[in-house]
């Protein structure tokens, strides 16, 4: 028998099986399947890499996947909802991690024999540390501005690029030095000025991954943890290259293309280039603090609430982050099904840098069982938004500022928003005056067709159903 064949059979059929599997993540409809789809392609991945190896050490695969499996669950089960935004930002950074220590430990091998080594090789291994290093330290600052251990806002100073630039050009340097020594042809004395390089290159990727990551803030961070996750798939895909595995190079390409598309989407949503956003800093280039708008906030009463809800045709709920925080999603949909009984339209409109994480609002709505055609985008209801009769906001800020639209001076002008100040009412569902993650003031609470329903999210749906009931 040909195992070989069959091994590129198998490989080929997981190939697909992730394929597939991304096809059907991008509709929250068929999200489930397409997750288990994947799974299922790396199964088969992982079971044909390992039959294609001479000699296994059982033990460390069976420890591995104990303890990768062991966290997963514990994670997958013990992390609050409102912490998965960072949680994801962690694993995308040990993909990296992963990526780097395969390179790592495939140099380490071939060092170790002194094998002749081709040029190719070598730029391949170089590009996995260094991609791979880039994605980890950058995706552990990701995780801290996300769960706020660090400040969300760009840290910035001066000659920040000046300095970013000068590592790159070090590390390419030290990447030509490391690619030209071949191993094989490099006497014994000269082994370990190879090596030191390669652990050079690390070193610098992991600074390069803080300091790229710093600088780059508040509502820009989106389009960090799309890129980042762009990364981890280069990497892996670089990996896949190292050790010549035809899996690995698909999967970390469908990662590394898809994140790209997502970085995109992310990049249209704010408005701005990518070289923008990693290269000047959120609200840097204007006033970088809130401009302390001033006026009367007109708080309203869940029964008054009610009663222009009551009397509403077209409502629009626009989800943002503190819907997520207060675990609003199922009182949420139940409102908007008392709405529609009483003859309302309703729709639901997501913003795709609304949450802490790409398509968090769709995953709480679905979650609820919010039908998929309730679902629109600002493109779609802002063409219209002066014929809706109510727009909720439900725990959004940044994305239904209209200082973006508004005020030129605002370090959020130019992204395109929820145009819910245009509704004939607006009624907003927060705590405070507090700012969003972006940490602007937002002029939407001081409009006169904005009512303030002070408080946590699900207590005040809640109270509105409860009248509704009543
Ligand atoms: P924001 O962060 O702008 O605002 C969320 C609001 O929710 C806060 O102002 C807060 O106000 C309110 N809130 C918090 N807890 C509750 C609660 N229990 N009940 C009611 N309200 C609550 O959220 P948006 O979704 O509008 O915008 C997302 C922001 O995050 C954007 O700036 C985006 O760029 C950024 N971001 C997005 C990522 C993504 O991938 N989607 C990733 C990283 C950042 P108060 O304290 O007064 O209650």
């Amino acid at each position: 028998m040909n195992f070989e064949l069959v091994r590129g059979i198998c490989y080929i059929a997981a190939s697909i099986f992730f394929v597939f599997g991304l096809k059907m993540l991008s509709s929250p409809a068929t999200a489930r399947k397409g997750n288990l789809v994947s799974a299922i392609g790396m199964l088969i991945a992982v079971v044909t890499a390992l039959s294609a190896m001479a000699e296994i050490r059982w033990a460390w695969i069976i420890a591995g996947a104990g303890i990768g499996s062991t966290v997963g669950a514990l994670a997958a089960r013990l992390v609050k909802m409102t912490s998965m935004p960072q949680m994801v930002g962690l694993f995308n950074g040990f993909g990296g991690l992963a990526s780097l220590l395969v390179g790592w430990s495939e140099f380490h091998g071939r060092w170790a024999g002194a094998d002749a080594t081709e040029l190719f090789t070598m730029v391949t291994i170089l590009l996995t540390v260094l991609i791979g290093g880039v994605t980890f330290s950058g995706s552990l600052v990701a995780y801290g501005k996300l769960a706020g251990v660090i400040a969300g806002k760009p840290i910035l100073y001066k000659g920040q690029n000046a300095l970013n630039s000068i590592i790159l050009i070090a590390i390419v340097a030290v990447g030509v030095f490391f690619c030209t020594r071949r191993l094989g042809g490099v006497e014994a004395s000269g082994l370990a000025g190879v090596y030191v390089a390669l652990v050079v290159i690390a070193a610098m990727a992991l600074v390069l991954g803080v300091l790229s990551t710093i600088g780059i803030g508040g509502a820009d961070m989106p389009v960090v943890i799309c890129l980042l996750n762009s990364y981890s798939g280069l990497a892996a895909c670089a990996a896949g290259f190292v050790i010549n595995n035809n899996v690995l190079i698909v999967s970390g390409s469908l990662v590394g293309a898809s994140g790209i598309i997502l970085t995109n989407i992310m990049c249209k949503a704010m408005n701005r280039s990518l070289a923008n956003v990693l290269f000047s800093g959120f609200g840097s280039v204007t006033s970088a603090e809130g401009t302390g708008y001033q006026g009367e906030a007109k708080p309203v009463s869940p029964e008054d609430a009610y009663l222009i809800l009551e009397a509403a045709r077209s409502v629009v709920f626009v989800p943002g982050y503190g819907m997520a925080v207060a675990q609003a999603q199922h009182v949420v949909r139940e409102l908007g099904e008392m709405l529609s009984e009483n003859g309302a339209e309703v729709k639901y409109c997501i913003h795709p840098v609304a949450g802490r994480m790409p398509g968090h609002m769709n995953v709480l709505l679905a979650e609820a069982n919010v039908g998929y055609e309730l679902l629109v985008e600002p493109q779609d209801v802002n063409p219209t938004m002066k014929a809706v009769d109510v727009a909720i906001v439900i725990g959004a800020n940044d994305v239904v500022n209209p200082a973006a639209r508004e005020d030129r001076s605002s370090p959020l002008w130019g992204m395109p928003i929820v145009d819910v100040d245009l509704s004939r009412t607006c009624i907003v569902l927060k705590r405070s005056l507090r700012p969003g993650f972006a940490g602007v003031d937002n002029p939407l609470f001081f409009k006169d067709n904005t009512r303030m329903l002070f408080g946590d999210a699900k207590a005040s749906v809640t109270q509105l159903v409860s009248e509704f009931k009543r």
